[in-house]
């Protein structure tokens, strides 16, 4: 195999010559030929054409199936080593939960991530317990391995089906993030293979600036194949308390209250609700009123209000305890009385609770549809002025889909990370999260998300996107403001022809 790959590199070198390497027929068997554990494949590339945003169709030329970081590495050399000579990139796929491209590889090799193997996640107890896992491995399946120990990862995502590499190249946010921070704050270490496919170890204090690269960095740099997890004790059950508020200015100074409490919710979020009648009902089935009569004469008349979620943690032996405590936390707030709804559910039914929505909206055919969402750091000090505007004017429904909302304080998070955030310590997350059932949806739902943004940039709010998607350089630089130069420049360090994920579109490889 070796000599095969020396002579179509040999061949492909010699001036004159028509360029074999950028034949695509050629490229496929000099891939072919690799020595690998796992394997190449070259017809299944429907599913690594698309992703979650079911907007982007880009066919890859070849998709690899490791079984080994070594398979990895021997791809990314081989690669390196065409050099210009092909126009190959590289995608690392998790879950293909991206929403505009960015697990995608047009005519590049994607590589399935889920197919690391994952027969070991290793838990360390002691007293900083973490978890050993595949770069590749579900957030759910984590859970489950993790719960059998009675530990659990701090920092969530809403959603538990989606793989480690994926969610800590962006930064991994839901209700917990106040408290622990974002999941890429929570990382020990983390075993990388680089853009030019070697592979290293790296973590606060062996190759930091390659750790903090990767965290947060779009898959930039290079692609985790481990990462070392921080665990604390789990929880049996939770408290699920949902109440409602028709005044903005109340309802994000209480959010803000309880993110600032050293002993108060394991979690809190928050929604927006426009012009849905049906509010209550949607919830009688999970959740119970605190009182069913004063419940019943709540009228929301398609009003724009403002749902404040929250929860506690606990285990069987201090529920009492806990009500007492819930009770206080409730009491400092100012909801409207007759809103509050509560449940008690398992810690993994909590968590996993949007897999059970997944469940419903494929049945119905509604999973794998366009979605077009939009996901913004707010800073604190203008979220005010973007709510009025935005949930006022901007829409006039939120019928298409759910729309969340919570403040997080990032002093508590790590600075050192690729993730860009707002300029202040609170800032919040707000997330547009439409699903397009029809082609005049996406559309509108396009045309919304823009006026959104072209407000944002009217009335110079300081939004970073999470998430981000951006379609040239221009605005990613813009994205990042100061920090360019220093992407820019891990970039070329660890990714010096730019093979790796290209779907963001920051750079282009070097031809
Ligand atoms: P993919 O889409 O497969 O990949 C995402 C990016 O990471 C790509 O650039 C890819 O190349 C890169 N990548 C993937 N694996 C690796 C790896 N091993 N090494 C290096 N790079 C890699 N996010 C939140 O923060 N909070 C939420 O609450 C939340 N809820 C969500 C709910 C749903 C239903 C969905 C669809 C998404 C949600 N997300 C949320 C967004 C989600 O975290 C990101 O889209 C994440 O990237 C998806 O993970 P994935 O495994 O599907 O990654």
């Amino acid at each position: 195999a070796f000599l095969r790959i020396f002579m179509i590199l040999v061949l492909s070198c010699i001036p004159g010559r028509t360029n074999l390497c950028s034949n695509p027929s050629d490229i496929r068997s000099s891939l072919d030929s690799l020595d690998l554990e796992g394997y190449i494949s070259f017809d299944d590339v429907h599913n690594a054409s698309k992703d979650f945003g079911n907007r982007y169709q880009l066919p890859p030329l070849a998709i690899l199936h490791p079984k080994s970081v070594s398979d990895i590495s021997t791809v990314m050399r081989h690669i390196l080593h065409l050099g210009s000579t092909s126009n190959l990139t590289v995608a690392a796929r998790g879950h293909g939960h991206s929403l505009q491209g960015q697990a995608l590889a047009h005519q590049g090799v994607v590589i399935n991530m889920e197919s690391l193997p994952s027969l070991d996640i290793k838990i360390y107890k002691g007293k900083q317990p973490y978890v050993d896992v595949s770069g590749g491995e579900l957030w759910i399946n984590i859970l489950r391995e993790t719960l059998k120990h009675g530990l659990s990862p701090k920092s969530w995502t809403d959603y538990l089906h989606l793989t480690v590499g994926g969610t800590l190249s962006n930064a991994g946010i839901s209700g917990q993030a106040f408290k622990h921070g974002p999941q890429i704050s929570n990382v020990y270490q983390l075993e990388i293979v680089t853009g030019k496919g070697e592979v290293m170890t790296c973590s606060e204090k062996q190759n930091p600036e390659l750790f903090h690269s990767v965290l947060g960095g779009l898959g930039q740099f290079g692609i985790i194949t481990r990462a070392r997890i921080s665990l604390g004790p789990a929880p049996h059950m939770v408290k699920w308390i949902r109440v409602l508020y028709s005044d903005f200015s109340k309802f994000s100074r209480d959010q803000e209250h309880l993110i600032s409490k050293k002993k108060g919710f394991d979690f809190v979020e928050g929604f927006v609700t426009i012009n849905r009648a049906d509010l209550l009902n949607n919830w009688r089935s999970s959740f119970t009123p605190n009182d069913s009569t004063e419940a019943s004469q709540f009228k929301s008349d398609g009003k724009t209000l403002y749902c404040l979620e929250v929860v506690k943690y606990f285990n069987k032996e201090e529920a009492n305890s806990m009500n007492q405590e819930t009770k206080k936390l409730l009491s400092e707030l100012s909801y409207i009385p007759s809103t509050l709804f509560s449940s008690v559910v398992p810690y993994l039914e909590f968590l996993d609770r949007v897999h059970l929505g997944e469940i419903k909206l494929r049945a119905k055919g509604l999973w794998e549809v366009p979605h077009p969402w939009l996901n913004l750091l707010v800073p604190k000090s203008r979220i005010f002025e973007f709510a009025t505007e935005v949930f006022n004017n901007i829409l006039t429904s939120n019928n298409n889909g759910p729309i969340i909302i919570y403040p997080v304080n990032q002093s508590k998070w790590n600075k050192h990370t690729s993730l860009i955030t707002p300029n202040e310590d609170i800032f919040y997350l707000v997330a547009f999260l439409p699903s397009a059932v029809l082609q005049n949806d996406l559309e509108y739902l396009l045309r919304q998300n823009q006026r959104v943004l072209s407000f944002c940039a009217e009335a110079n709010i300081g939004v970073k996107q999470y998430l981000p998607h951006y379609e040239t350089q221009r605005e990613w630089r813009s994205h990042f403001g100061d920090r360019w130069e220093a992407f820019a420049k891990r970039k070329h360090a660890y990714d010096p022809l730019a093979i790796l994920a290209p779907g963001h579109r920051i750079f282009q490889k070097a031809a």
